[in-house]
């Protein structure tokens, strides 16, 4: 399935009230799928199941993470902690704060989630509180504990190096859209390195150059910076802050 196809699956289960609890989102690439989960988690907590460009407050307090009753963990690289896991349960166990008493955690790169940790989440995901919907993220399911792989709906989504799709940093380089290019700084820096260059290269070569000229020497300068800093954090504030400059 391509990551287009699966968004808009996903959103028709959950508007017919069949959306699984707990999902793995399987892609080489982190980016894409973070940007799936957070195009789903938008979507569930949309008062009336809008599309992306037209959004009401709850989409904007999601997107602006202002959502309490949404978590987030993983760094993409580090394991899972014990206290991790524990933080989710206790958050996902309290009431919603929002109005339609949804809660969702996403947590990238769940194969780094190693038996320890993941005990105290096995009965969490095969008895969820109502409401309540794990999105799991993997760049390698191979690597993902059988004792979670079991409790969960995998999704495997076509690796976009080999389709025609925009990758997430075309789509938000054609956005043009100077907030989304601020927020995506944050989303990038969780991303592994190698995943952020591939899709930077593949971006350079295929759009940049052809449509978009103006960031050329900007997007060039980040290639060299993720490829030769360690840690390229505000290489990308830059980069976005630039680019931002320039729309
Ligand atoms: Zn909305």
């Amino acid at each position: 399935m391509t990551s287009k196809e699966l968004v808009s699956h996903l959103k028709k289960l959950y508007k017919n009230g069949r959306l699984y609890n707990s999902i793995i989102l399987s892609s080489k690439n982190q980016v894409t799928n973070l940007s799936i989960a957070d195009e789903i988690v938008r979507y569930i907590f949309c008062s009336e199941h809008l599309q992306r460009e037209k959004k009401c407050n709850n989409c904007e307090r999601v997107i602006t993470h202002k959502n309490l009753d949404i978590i987030y963990i993983g760094d993409g690289r580090t394991a899972i902690t014990k206290n991790e896991v524990q933080t989710i349960i206790e958050k996902m166990s309290m009431t919603a704060s929002e109005n339609n008493g949804n809660k969702v955690y996403i947590i990238a790169n769940i194969e780094n989630l190693k038996v320890e940790a993941a005990n105290s989440l096995l009965k969490f995901l095969e008895e969820p509180p109502t409401k309540t919907y794990a999105i799991l993220l993997s760049n390698d399911r191979s690597k993902i504990l059988q004792t979670i792989r079991s409790r969960c709906k995998l999704f495997v989504i076509q690796n976009s190096y080999e389709s025609f799709e925009y990758n997430a940093f075309e789509n938000l380089i054609i956005a043009k859209d100077k907030n989304s290019y601020l927020l995506a700084a944050q989303e990038f820096k969780k991303c592994q390195k190698k995943d952020l260059i591939m899709m930077v290269e593949e971006s350079y070569s295929r759009t940049i150059i052809k449509n978009f000229p103006e960031f050329a020497e900007a997007t060039l300068l980040l290639l060299e910076d993720l490829k030769y800093i360690v840690n390229p954090n505000l290489s990308i504030d830059k980069y976005f802050i630039t680019i931002a400059g320039v729309v």
